[in-house]
């Protein structure tokens, strides 16, 4: 066991002290260590940090977001035909550690930043659908935030938010079994709870901290059970020995289980990256054989090349049908 557990630090902007979040957060963490700190940038970007040996006994940053709270979705992930795509970043990292992830490359701290000012991230949204009528808008675009669930309870927040906003649809990503976290909530049509699936080799080797796929699979039927929409993500696929064989066997899984005629949709995408945090990624994780592939980058993006996404894409959509 970790001699330091997660969160057994807390930095504390100056001004969210009193904040219901920050108060929420102490109450469940009392024996952490707390640090009182002008900005969290002092912190979080600090030069020189290393950001995997970070990620084993993460520290907890509470702050004020000031800025920027709806951000445009990027070309990389899929919108969904929706039109007004966006997303909002309420945590910076994640309690989770995939070989794959671009935070990473984007990050120099392994440390988790949570925005205790959800209230203006709420008025910012309203804004928006007030002059755009109707906006998607991904909640766990860049991190869990089900997995975070037990301490910042802001999917409930949101779900209740939404509830009386039926222009607003949005996504709730994750790698979590935490669907218990809101299981007593009375689901909402606008909320789309997607779950992203790998391969349960794929979970142990390059998933880390995340559910394991029957835990995850076990979730999606019970929030289908309990009435809510669900979107299963086979993304990213991974070019990893013998990869045929193990998305193969997801999907014999996924059909044993019998969700799959039940899910809203399956989506799937191989492996892709901003060619700047791939950089970095690559350099960093030499330890990963996720990096051992051939990559092109094409249009400011590291992807696979066409001939095998276009493989790995066509081999799962062949077997899911
Ligand atoms: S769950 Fe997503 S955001 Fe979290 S570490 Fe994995 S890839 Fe990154």
């Amino acid at each position: 066991m970790n001699k330091y557990p997660a969160y057994s630090t807390i930095y504390i902007e100056n001004g969210v002290e009193n904040s219901p979040v920050t108060k929420r957060i102490l109450e469940k963490l009392p024996k952490s260590n707390l640090i009182y700190i002008h900005d969290y940038k002092e912190v979080f970007n600090r030069p020189n940090q290393n950001f995997q040996a970070q990620k084993l006994s993460p520290k907890l940053i509470l702050a004020r977001k000031k800025d920027n709270f709806l951000y445009k979705g990027s070309s990389l992930a899929p919108d969904f035909g929706e039109e007004n795509f966006f997303y909002n970043a309420l945590l910076l990292n994640c309690p989770y550690n995939c070989d794959y992830c671009y935070l990473q490359g984007m990050y120099s701290s392994g440390n988790i930043v949570l925005f205790v000012n959800i209230d203006d991230y709420f008025e910012k949204t309203d804004e928006y659908l007030k002059r755009l009528g109707r906006i998607y808008l991904c909640l766990s675009y860049d991190t869990d935030l089900l997995g975070m669930e037990s301490w910042t309870g802001y999917s409930a927040s949101w779900i209740e938010f939404a509830r009386l906003r039926p222009n607003l649809i949005l996504e709730l990503r994750t790698k979590s079994a935490n669907w218990r976290s809101i299981q007593d909530i009375k689901p909402i049509p606008n909320l789309i709870l997607a779950w992203t699936l790998s391969p349960q080799n794929i979970v142990e080797k390059y998933e880390k901290k995340t559910a394991s796929l029957p835990a995850r699979i076990k979730a999606i039927s019970s929030a289908m059970d309990a009435g809510w929409d669900v979107r299963v993500c086979i993304d990213p696929i991974l070019d990893v020995p013998g990869w045929k064989e193990e998305y193969s066997g997801l999907v014999n899984i996924l059909k044993e289980s019998g969700v799959l005629p039940r899910v809203r949709e399956v989506s799937l995408g191989s492996f892709r990256m901003n060619k700047d945090y791939f950089a970095r990624v690559k350099n960093l994780r030499k330890d990963s054989h996720i990096y051992l592939s051939e990559f092109i980058t094409e249009d400011g993006a590291s992807f696979y090349p066409l001939s095998k996404r276009e493989e790995m894409v066509h081999f799962l959509q062949e077997k899911l049908i």
